[in-house]
Formats: C-alpha cells, sequence, structure tokens
C-alpha cells in the first residue's frame, strides 16, 4: 500500500501554493482521482482538497458580459441541472446530464471533468508507470483485470475504446469526457489561478496532443500549483441553439463511443455559424472545422450534412478494432445537426 498525506486547503492560495509542492495533487470530487489511486497510476505523495472552498468564484454560475462563466468546483449535476446553462447553451448541459451516472455527478466538479484521463486499458495499468519511474524492468502481463483480458505490451495497442482523429502510432488513446467537446467548439476560455497569479488560456490548447507530448504522464497545460478556477464560453446565438449527441453501448453510466456538441445559426436558409465539437473519436476534446467549414455560408440539406460529416473524419486512422467509429461519428454529427434543424433558431 502506497501512503499519502491528505490535506484540506483553507483558501484558494493555500491550494496553488500547497499543490506546487513536488508530489502533491489536486483533489476535487475525486471520483476518477481515487479510481487511478487506486490502480497505482496516480501516486501523489499529499491529495490537497479544494471541495471545502467556499470561493464563490469558484462555485458560481453566471453571465458575465457577453459570456457563460462556470465555475470549476461547480458540480456536474449543478451545471446540468442549472437553469441559464438549460437556456443559453443547452449542449453543455446535456452533455453532462447524458455523463456518469447521478452519484458521479453529484460529487464531480467541472474543473475534474476536463482533467479526467484515458480511460485506456494501457493508461490504466500502472505498467508503464512502472517502466518509467525504474519500479520495474519489464512490463509484466496480469490476467483477469477489469479491463478485457489485461494482456498488455511494451506497446500500446489499439482497442474499440480508442481514437480515430489526433492519434499516432503509439497512442491512440481516446479522450474520454462529455462536457469539453462544447467547450472546444465554442472557444472557451480558461481561467487558471496558479504561483505565477492568474492567467487564461484558451480550452482549445488545454489537452496535449499524442504528437506533442514528451512521455505518457504529459497530458494537459498546467505548471505544479496550477488550479482551474473556471471555464468562461461566450454567448451566442449558435450556442443557445445547441445540442450534444452520445452514441454510447447502453443507455447510462458508459463512456461515449463517439459524440457531437454542436451549435447551429441560421439566416434564412443559410448557415450563419456552425460549432461541432467531437468525443468518443478523438486523443483530445476535438473541433472538427473541416465540417465547419462544409457548412458555413452555405444550405443545410441531407446532403451538405453528410458530406461535412465525411469530412469531419477525413484524416481518420483506424484499426480493425475501432473502425466502427468513423460511421457512427458520422451518423452522430448528422443527428445533431437534423435535430437542430428542426429547432426555432
Ligand atoms: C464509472 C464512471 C463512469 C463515468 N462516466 C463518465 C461519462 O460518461 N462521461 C464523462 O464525462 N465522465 C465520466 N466519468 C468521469 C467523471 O465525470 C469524472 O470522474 C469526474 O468528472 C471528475 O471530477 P472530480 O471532481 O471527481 O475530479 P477528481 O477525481 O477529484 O480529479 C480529477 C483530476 O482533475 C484534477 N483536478 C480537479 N480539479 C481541478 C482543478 N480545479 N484544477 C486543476 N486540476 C484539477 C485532479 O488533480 C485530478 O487529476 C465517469 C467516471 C466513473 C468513475
Amino acid at each position: 500500500m502506497r501512503t499519502f498525506a491528505y490535506e484540506r486547503a483553507a483558501s484558494l492560495s493555500d491550494a496553488v501554493s500547497r499543490a506546487a509542492e513536488p508530489g502533491a495533487m489536486l483533489y476535487a470530487g475525486g471520483t476518477t482521482m481515487l479510481d487511478l489511486m487506486k490502480l497505482g497510476v496516480y501516486r501523489p505523495e499529499r491529495v490537497i482538497d479544494i471541495t471545502y472552498l467556499d470561493d464563490p468564484a469558484l462555485r458560481e454560475i453566471a453571465v458575465d458580459g457577453e459570456s457563460l462563466r462556470l465555475g470549476a468546483l461547480v458540480t456536474m449535476n449543478g451545471a446540468s441541472e442549472d437553469a441559464t446553462v438549460k437556456e443559453r447553451a443547452p449542449c453543455l448541459s446535456e452533455s453532462l446530464w447524458l455523463a456518469a451516472t447521478q452519484q458521479l455527478r453529484h460529487m464531480a466538479t467541472l474543473g475534474g471533468n476536463v482533467m479526467q484521463r484515458t480511460r485506456d486499458t494501457y493508461f490504466r495499468h500502472p505498467d508503464w508507470l512502472d517502466l518509467a519511474e525504474g519500479e520495474a524492468s519489464e512490463v509484466e502481463t496480469y490476467g483477469n483485470t477489469p479491463y478485457g483480458d489485461g494482456r498488455l505490451t511494451a506497446v500500446r495497442q489499439p482497442t474499440r475504446l480508442s481514437a480515430v482523429l489526433g492519434t499516432t502510432e503509439g497512442d491512440t488513446a481516446s479522450y474520454p469526457g462529455d462536457f469539453a467537446q462544447g467547450l472546444v467548439a465554442f472557444d472557451t476560455v480558461v481561467e487558471i489561478t496558479g504561483p505565477d497569479g492568474p492567467r487564461e488560456m484558451p480550452f482549445a490548447e488545454l489537452h496535449i496532443r499524442p504528437a506533442d507530448k514528451a512521455n505518457e504522464g504529459d497530458y494537459a497545460r498546467l505548471a505544479p500549483g496550477e488550479v482551474i478556477t473556471a471555464f468562461r464560453v461566450p454567448l451566442s446565438p449558435a450556442l443557445a441553439r445547441s445540442t450534444y449527441i452520445k452514441a454510447r453501448d447502453r443507455q447510462s453510466y458508459a463512456f461515449a463511443n463517439a459524440s457531437a456538441a454542436v451549435g447551429l445559426e441560421m439566416d434564412g436558409e443559410t448557415v450563419t455559424d456552425v460549432r461541432i465539437g467531437l468525443g468518443g473519436v478523438a486523443t483530445v476534446p476535438w473541433r472538427a472545422t473541416a465540417a465547419e467549414d462544409v457548412l458555413r455560408d452555405g444550405p443545410l440539406t441531407e446532403e451538405t450534412m453528410r458530406t461535412a460529416a465525411e469530412a469531419a473524419f477525413a484524416d481518420a486512422v483506424t484499426h480493425e478494432a475501432n473502425a466502427f467509429k468513423v460511421p457512427l461519428g458520422r451518423n452522430v454529427i448528422v443527428q445533431a445537426l437534423t435535430t437542430l434543424s428542426r429547432m426555432e433558431g
């Protein structure tokens, strides 16, 4: 058993200074932290609990000028049930409602949600970490894990969970969350506080693509001690006319095989704004700009929707186990656009 110290942060600045220490990790709802600690993938020496911070800036949902501001400690349930989020950003509300389970949504926070890690079997088995830390000289083979037959090799093998977009030859791990697709589609800004004070970053830059990773643990562009404090989503007619479609193995308690957060603005028969964020199919929250380009300034017909969906997956790299994600992902895009086309603008 690995021991660790549990520390409750007294304030945001206290959290920042504690989390900046070597071996420390932030802890919010704990719904994925604890799993990864039990699996031995996360090995913090100190766990810095921020869930008790009562700072309104971390807990509030507010319309702030032209943006919807969601505090990082708002729970998934709190945001999904919020009347303003439902009205001004339905894709965000729906994505959270379709994520995980009611119990998890009550515990889990928005900050923790975007920082969740891949469900990829290779990552969730600590062998790669043991190798990296010199605790093992070779990769062992474990049987009977909850993730298939548990057989691992030194090279990550594509599975049906694997991504088809943004992959490299050795890294096909998919980003699993639901909330991030709407954030990436609508140019969200992440507010961060760290040892050097507050800063902002486009949400699209938060997650590191495999091609830019220095190592397996490399994941997000946050320095030690940096805490996400809020997400600022620019309000727009397309955000107000948006939806989230999620295709999964069962109707609850399952991650997306393919999902899309899509928003639409029309002027008569012409698409004036369209946003498409894809999930389940890519290594990071994925903006399908090529698909948006097909639709923008043109008509929304069955043909243009299909052409856009084709464009979204034009660069897909598939393997036998995950090739189904391309037609599934295309259909999810078409379904979302069709749903929106029937709504009042
Ligand atoms: C069985 C199961 C099913 C699930 N299904 C889904 C699903 O369908 N869709 C989906 O989207 N998610 C799903 N999840 C994931 C779940 O949504 C996440 O576990 C949850 O959102 C994480 O939030 P948390 O507050 O519990 O984070 P924690 O577990 O506390 O932390 C997660 C990570 O975020 C970091 N962190 C937390 N807060 C901050 C912050 N403010 N700034 C910087 N770093 C921070 C922590 O250090 C840690 O690395 C599922 C989880 C489980 C266990």
